[in-house]
């Protein structure tokens, strides 16, 4: 019978979520709904020096504002748990034991001081950081080359110490990537890993493997980063008997910076003057704030969008896709392999996208808080949606709509002068007058109404039509942008029009 499909998210909560982060989250999500299967977000929080206050809240609040909720999680639970790690540290030890007893981990008493004796003695200028492997380990402290009696006292004296995994010399580790391919690794170029810290807590590499089983995750996404470990998970597996059980693996190419040369990092982000966390993050032991594409102005469906084709795509020359669209198009063998540019003004375009193609009433309350900030408190919700509707097409990021809407709410305080002035006359001032008298006793106010009078009004003082409408929109907007000048007006309503005429009368 096939498994039920159980995936999951691992982060470790270290800080800011990164782009690549949330495209791993999206790639587990998009997987396990398209098998009916359950998502798993998991919080890796065993190495304490590590840890970072609040960063798992934030993990929390990045997948629910990407709406890429995890089935079973710390918050939501589920049968599985606890979800974090450091919840079960009594569930890892007996594994570490159980290696040892098979001859495949070992004690190691080294101190700190040895260690790095250790890495004084061995260094070459081809190996400026010898590691703990297989021919190093014969000469240090540890329950490979001590005696049984050894061992044992200083067991029972609590002499300080870690368990290790024992790779093996030369062996071929092998597994099958979903993205990859056969990958193969020598086990001779992997140290000996600690898997039982001196404290007591598993590090990852035991953790990852023991919670895989435990959680009966079928398949594992994570970043390319964690190829090199996994020889020694694919080892971990075997030696606690459970190969039957092991995931099926997919290992995701990286973000790229934008020229392609590397990871894109968050140095990067912050040189070039974009984020590549998902939303604001506040490291709590400096205050610094990391901008995110939330707080810049990005949608949800466009952040979530823009990742889902970086590394991916169907086939097609299709680039928009919603949720559903990718849940049902998605699959791990056309990911591709190779690493992924990541280019900040195609991220724009999907978010332009998307506020074209999203409803407004979706992203109402974010643009009205905007607008809040700005000092603009809107009144009339019915009239804010219209004017959202008329000036979308004209907007990249949420934060866009400042500008491009404020007018509807605030007669603009100064006037673009500069491209009046010089073809201004008597009888353009005369023809206004007359309007914003005709405009008075106007009975319908709609765009059809308002422009109908205008043309009649312009035909009268024989002024072309062309030489007035741009003065009419620097009276209404201020500057020269903006959507239809009659809709503009038809939407700030009768007085607001004829007082903004008459106030641009006594500027020009
Ligand atoms: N805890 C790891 C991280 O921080 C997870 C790697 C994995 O998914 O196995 O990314």
């Amino acid at each position: 019978m096939e498994k039920k499909v159980r995936v999951r998210f691992a982060p470790s909560p270290t800080g800011g979520l990164h782009l690549g982060g949330v495209r791993t989250v999206l790639y587990n999500y998009l997987f396990a709904k398209q098998h009916g299967g359950t998502f798993i977000l998991r919080i890796e929080d065993t190495d304490q020096t590590r840890y970072v206050a609040g960063a798992e809240e934030y993990i929390q609040d990045c997948l629910k504002w990407c709406d890429l909720q995890p089935d079973e999680s710390p918050l939501h639970g589920g049968e599985h748990g606890p979800y974090r790690q450091s919840e079960r540290k009594e569930t890892y030890r007996q594994y570490a034991e159980q290696l040892v007893k098979q001859g495949q981990a070992y004690y190691a008493f080294d101190t700190p001081a040895e260690l790095d004796e250790m890495r004084a003695k061995f260094k070459t200028e081809e190996n400026p950081s010898p590691q703990y492997n297989y021919v190093i380990r014969q000469q240090m402290r540890n329950s490979l080359t001590l005696t049984a009696d050894e061992v044992k006292s200083l067991l029972s004296e609590g002499t300080p110490h870690v368990v290790r995994v024992k790779m093996p010399d030369n062996d071929m580790v092998s597994f099958t990537d979903m993205i990859r391919g056969e990958v193969s690794f020598n086990s001779s170029l992997t140290d000996d890993k600690v898997l039982l810290k001196a404290d007591g807590m598993p590090t990852y590499h035991l953790a990852v493997v023991v919670d895989d089983y435990l959680m009966k995750i079928t398949h594992a996404f994570r970043g390319e980063e964690w190829l090199p470990s996994a020889p020694v998970h694919i080892l971990l597996w075997k030696y606690l008997g459970w190969s039957d059980d092991m995931p099926q693996w997919a290992h995701l190419p990286l973000i790229m910076k934008p020229d392609g040369h590397g990871k894109l990092s968050k140095r990067d982000g912050d040189r070039l003057g974009f984020p590549v966390f998902a939303m604001n993050w506040t490291d709590p032991r400096t205050n610094e704030i990391t901008k995110g594409f939330r707080e810049l102005g990005f949608l949800p469906e466009a952040f979530v969008n823009m990742l889902a084709v970086l590394g991916w795509n169907d086939g097609t020359e299709q680039e928009i896709f919603s949720i559903e669209e990718l849940i049902e198009r998605f699959s791990l063998e056309k990911v591709h392999k190779s690493g992924a540019k990541f280019d900040f003004e195609k991220a724009k375009w999907f978010n332009h996208e998307w506020i074209k193609k999203a409803p407004v009433s979706s992203y109402k309350l974010q643009v009205e808080r905007l607008f809040e900030a700005n000092g603009i408190i809107i009144e009339d919700e019915s009239k804010f949606e219209r004017v959202l509707e008329l000036v979308k097409d004209r907007c990249t990021l949420l934060t866009d709509f400042v500008h491009q809407a404020s007018f509807f709410f605030k007669a603009p305080r100064t006037l673009d002068l500069a491209s009046v002035k010089p073809k201004w006359n008597e009888d353009k001032a005369m023809f206004f007058d007359i309007l914003s008298e005709k405009f008075t006793v106007l009975e319908e106010w709609n765009t059809a109404d308002i422009e109908a009078i205008f043309k009649q009004t312009a035909a009268e003082k024989n002024i072309k039509i062309g030489e007035l409408q741009l003065p009419f929109r620097i009276m209404l907007v201020g500057e020269k942008f903006g959507p239809a000048v009659f809709d503009i007006a038809a939407l700030i309503g009768k007085e607001e029009t004829i007082n903004r005429i008459r106030f641009a009368l006594t500027q020009f």
